[in-house]
């Protein structure tokens, strides 16, 4: 069978792969989606000298989402022809993280599929059965595999920032993760003020829900986040870019009380903390992902509160386009892209 490889310099590569039955607490899944995520494109455009040798690459993709097709000894709960997402981390499921869900914080060690374990972006994929949550009844293959990362980040960052209908919340940059916040926050309620600096996403945001967009590449966000909330500021503010300016948006565009969430990741930020935080009495989150039950939680969602997974996702492609999919996806012109294997 085939698996997806980056090889260096922004190449995507099919290459065989051994099909390796499930051995004892493992299934393995008849891919069916697996999707793009931003977090992968440090290591798809690494350079061709920093990749190991052919034999130690792993296959990408960490948004995975299949048919159980052989059940390994040992595994309860589990039948051929279920319909799962993987929660793509193990960990040792005895420590005080791993109890709550949180295999990728475990206190002891723990693997990430698509990373250090081959991931999504194959024909089969061999995982431990207790990483597969049911996908709820109604709950398309894409969308699935966009909870499993992207919106499923998204969801959990939002559902910390708690907002209400009273609340309007300025969400920086609307990549998949951003405009899927945009889109959990509108149906929760809130004005959504999105901002971004690619005018076809900041469209997107508006079919999503978002209220107000602002284009920061040609004006000042946390100007016009002020002038759009009498001058105070938005209750709740987050930030899924990373960038260590924006970040510094997102913290002084928050009003006094008000809630601020980091999604974005990488980079070193530095702060004024007794003016920019202290001052305004601001509560600081960090939100990484969400646990196993938090999964389901999300897809639950999607499905009960009729999430418009279909604007989100805008460009689906085979697994054996997914040079065309990564390239597609850095070319910004796009909301979430997946793909997908017959
Ligand atoms: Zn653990
Ligand atoms: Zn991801």
């Amino acid at each position: 069978m085939q698996g997806m490889f980056f090889t260096g310099n922004s190449v995507v590569e099919a290459i065989n792969i051994d099909k390796v039955g499930p051995a004892s607490g493992e299934v393995l899944l008849e891919m069916k989606a697996s999707g793009v995520c931003g977090s992968d494109l440090k290591n798809f455009r690494a350079p061709k000298s920093d990749k190991p040798k052919q034999s130690d690459l792993k296959v990408p993709g960490h948004e995975p989402v299949g048919v159980v097709a052989e059940v390994g000894p040992n595994v309860g709960g589990l039948s051929v022809g279920d319909r799962v997402m993987m929660h793509h981390y193990t960990g040792c499921l005895q420590c005080s993280m791993c109890l709550t869900g949180y295999t990728q914080m475990c206190l002891v060690s723990h693997e990430v599929y698509g990373s250090t374990e081959h991931g999504g972006h194959q024909e089969y994929m061999l995982v431990p059965a207790y990483t597969c949550i049911p996908m709820p009844e109604g709950l398309d293959f894409v969308s699935a595999a966009a909870c499993s990362c992207g919106t499923g980040t998204a969801f959990h960052a939002v559902k910390r920032l708690n907002p209400t209908g009273l609340d309007t919340v300025a969400i920086f940059g609307q990549g998949p993760v951003g405009l899927s916040a945009t889109m959990f926050a509108a149906q929760l309620g809130a004005r959504v003020i999105a901002v971004d600096i690619s005018p076809y996403r900041l469209n997107l945001a508006k079919e999503l829900g978002a209220s107000e967009v602002i284009d920061s590449s040609s004006h000042d966000a946390e100007q016009i986040i002020r002038e759009l909330t009498s001058g105070e500021g938005a209750e709740c503010t987050l930030d899924a870019t990373g960038i260590p300016e924006v970040r510094i948006q997102a913290v002084d565009s928050a009003k006094y009380w008000g809630k601020v969430c980091f999604v974005g990741e990488g980079n070193t930020t530095t702060f004024d903390v007794s003016a920019q935080i202290i001052h305004k009495q601001l509560t600081i989150l960090g939100s990484w992902t969400f646990s196993q039950a938090g999964l389901g939680e999300v897809a639950n969602f999607v499905i009960q509160r009729q999430s418009p997974m279909d604007k989100l996702i805008t460009h689906t492609f085979q697994l054996k386009e997914a040079q065309k999919a990564y390239d597609t996806f850095i070319s910004g012109e796009t909301g979430k892209v997946i793909l997908t294997m017959n």
